[in-house]
């Protein structure tokens, strides 16, 4: 047995339809398993790419949105990719942006995770893998809610792990360093951001989705079995500056 294959296993995707979560959903296909490619925008063009894949609508607008959704079937492997960022200035930084941030990146993915594990834990077996940053250690700038959020979501891996690691349930995370998607336009269109953020990278360069999606399908395989409550850098050497 290849301990990296997913040959046999049923993957849930958030947030599936571009960037991150359609690497990895791709990956997650190409290692074997089948993919539900979730997103509040179509993600026909994901389950395009992958020989056994289907397509949910998923829109945590509704927090709540993914609870009805692990009853029906065993589902073996939950990424929670979805997310999203508001920029301003802390001393600005508006109600409504506060909820939709923390709504998406941090009440979802909790409510979900319950959900998941209330029907993997009589199975005895599941993989979380939650897409965190580094903001999950660092503070950025103008992005409170954000780097509330991803802190968040690291202290809810560890949580989770805490609680599910001894009954099959693995739960860990992955803190992408900058990768050139939708998320990060706005700083790769700032000349002094951009150069600044390369600077500092060992790698020299902005990460690309599939730097993630493959140490997510690690994550979710058999190989990562004694894997719990970790947060995993995948930042070109970022957090090693
Ligand atoms: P992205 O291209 O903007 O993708 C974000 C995904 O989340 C999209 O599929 C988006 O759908 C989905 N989403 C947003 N709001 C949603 C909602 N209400 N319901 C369901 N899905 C929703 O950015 P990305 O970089 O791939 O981000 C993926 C994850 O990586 C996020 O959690 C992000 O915080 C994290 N991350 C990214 C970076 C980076 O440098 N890019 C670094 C660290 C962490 P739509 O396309 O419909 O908006």
């Amino acid at each position: 047995m290849n301990p990296f294959s997913l040959s046999g296993q049923t993957a849930l995707v958030t947030g599936a339809n571009t960037g991150i979560g359609r690497a990895i959903a791709i990956a997650m296909g190409r290692a074997g398993a089948h993919v539900i490619c979730a997103g509040r925008s179509s993600c026909a063009d994901t389950v395009a790419q992958i020989d056994s894949a289907e397509a949910l609508t998923l829109d945590f607008a509704d927090p709540m949105a993914a609870t009805g959704i692990f009853a029906d079937r065993p589902i073996d492997i939950l990424v929670n990719n979805a997310g999203i960022i508001r920029r301003d200035d802390s001393v600005d930084f508006s109600e409504s942006d506060w909820d939709a941030v923390i709504d998406v990146n941090l009440k979802a993915v909790f409510f979900t995770s319950q959900a998941f594990a209330k029907a993997a834990l009589p199975r005895g077996a599941g993989k979380i893998v939650n897409i965190a940053s580094l903001l999950s250690f660092q503070g950025g700038i103008r992005v409170p809610a954000y780097t509330a959020s991803k802190h968040g979501v690291a202290g809810l891996t560890k949580v989770l792990a805490n609680e599910w690691a001894a009954k099959g349930i693995n739960v860990n995370a992955i803190a992408p360093g900058y990768i050139a998607t939708n998320n990060t336009d706005a700083l790769r269109a700032d000349p002094d951001r951009n150069a600044a953020i390369l600077e500092r990278i060992p790698a020299g360069r902005w990460g690309r989705p599939d730097d993630i999606a493959q140490t997510a399908v690690f994550l979710a395989s058999s190989a990562a079995n004694y894997i719990h409550g970790t947060v995993v850098s995948v930042d070109g050497g970022w957090m090693a500056r």
